[in-house]
């Protein structure tokens, strides 16, 4: 019987409506109705099937496609037929499994019934949607650009289209926000009951709206710049702690298991396929402007250029190309693998490396076991509780160790 390889492919759509205030992703303003716009969006689909018709052989032989997310940007910003070309031009070049997660994410203010039904005909079988909040307030300040009403209203939408399998994104640690607030932000999720819930905490990345506001209340670390303390806006780092403590023992109790340090699902089979690829160190193929990818133990990502994507006749320029030597690897399995909860399997590694995990790592994992960070169980290595507040602390053993 041939076996095939999986593989998890990654298409990304890098337009959006327009910026939030905190996001440093790759992802310009796209004018949902402006003919220019529509063109430039309809060059970039031409270019995605393009590159994905010219996927080097190599890269196609032997494997089997298990799971496809389109992300951005905003995928749902995608005229009518664009994603399903992407998709049936994707079934050209590789095997994709019957059962392949295929996920897609939406922003409310984006997505009809219409368009949703579509994409469901399409394949795609998984919906993602960025809600972040269902505080107006909130809304605001991050700069999204729907209400709390239209989040609702785009979950029913998409359980209309038919979508069983559903992601609500929402973000702690917003400016103003406390314990009662992210709790309030979570029990409507609840009320919704979607598959699967994301929660992640705010990060000020630089060169964005935010980073203006509120970069004298985060640490830098590249100055050395007293903190303000006074008249914060954002959560200090023990709030925040206790607003996540808080937001996993009501998800715990409304029945949403936490697989991953920001990831909860109701049953394992929810748990997003995609995600697990990349925890996982699986081989996956990122189509698209910057999209990044693992293939062959090597590390690469497209071009960030849009102008020269869309003139690269399928043949995008990579950047950051890196052969993962051993040691790269063993770093990778250990920091990717600690994030989820089920953590680390002694035997695996060995099987993998062909080295004992103490032989290794030995001292690493003594002394973090022994400040309480990490637990070790029946052939298993994974973060305690105190553990995954200080998650960085603890991956940061493991690189360059
Ligand atoms: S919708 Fe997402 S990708 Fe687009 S600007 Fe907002 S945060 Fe960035």
């Amino acid at each position: 019987m041939r076996t095939e390889r999986p593989l998890a492919v990654y298409v990304h759509i890098p337009f959006c409506v327009r910026k939030c205030a905190y996001c440093d992703f790759l992802s310009f303003p796209s004018d949902p109705v402006r003919r220019e716009a529509k063109e430039l969006r309809g060059r970039y689909f031409d270019a995605l099937l393009e590159e994905i018709r010219k996927i080097p052989g190599e890269y196609v032989r032997g494997r089997g496609v298990t799971s496809i997310f389109f992300g951005g940007g905003t995928p749902s910003l995608a005229e009518s037929g664009q994603i399903a070309a992407v998709l049936s031009a994707l079934r050209e070049r590789f095997p994709v499994s019957e059962d392949a997660e295929i996920s897609i994410e939406c922003n409310p203010g984006t997505a009809t019934t219409a368009k949703l039904r579509e994409l469901r005909e399409a394949g795609c079988n998984r919906l993602s949607i960025g809600v972040q909040s269902f505080s107006d307030r909130e809304l605001a300040v991050l700069g999204r650009i729907h209400t709390r009403a239209e989040a609702e209203q785009c979950f029913l939408d998409a359980r209309d289209a038919g979508f069983r399998n559903i992601n609500l994104d929402l973000m702690a640690a917003l400016p103003g926000q406390d314990e009662t607030a992210l709790l309030d932000n979570v029990r409507q999720a609840v009320r919704l009951s979607p598959e699967h819930l994301s929660l992640y905490s705010l990060i000020i990345e630089p060169g964005t709206p935010f980073y203006e506001r509120y970069a004298d209340e985060v640490p830098d670390p590249h100055y050395d710049r007293p903190l303000r303390r006074e008249g914060r806006s954002l959560p200090d780092e023990e709030t925040e702690r206790a607003m996540l403590h808080a937001a996993q023992e009501l998800l715990a109790d409304a029945g949403y298991e936490r697989y991953e340090i920001s990831n909860y699902a109701v049953r394992t089979t929810d748990r997003c396929r995609q995600n697990l690829a990349y925890w996982k160190r699986r081989e996956y193929l990122g189509i698209g402007l910057g999209a990044a990818s693992l293939m062959e133990e090597t590390r690469f990502s497209n071009t960030r250029d849009l102008e020269k994507y869309l003139t690269c006749a399928g043949d995008p320029e990579r950047e950051e190309w890196e052969i993962l030597s051993e040691q790269d690897r063993m770093e990778e399995y250990m920091f990717l693998g600690l994030r989820l909860t089920e953590g680390i399997g002694e035997a695996d590694f060995e099987a993998l490396f062909h080295r004992e995990i103490d032989r290794v790592y030995g001292d690493e994992i003594r002394e973090l076991v022994a400040q309480g960070l990490l637990v070790r169980d029946h052939g298993r290595i994974f973060l305690s509780q105190r553990g995954t507040d200080l998650a960085n602390v603890v991956m940061a053993r493991f690189v360059n160790s």
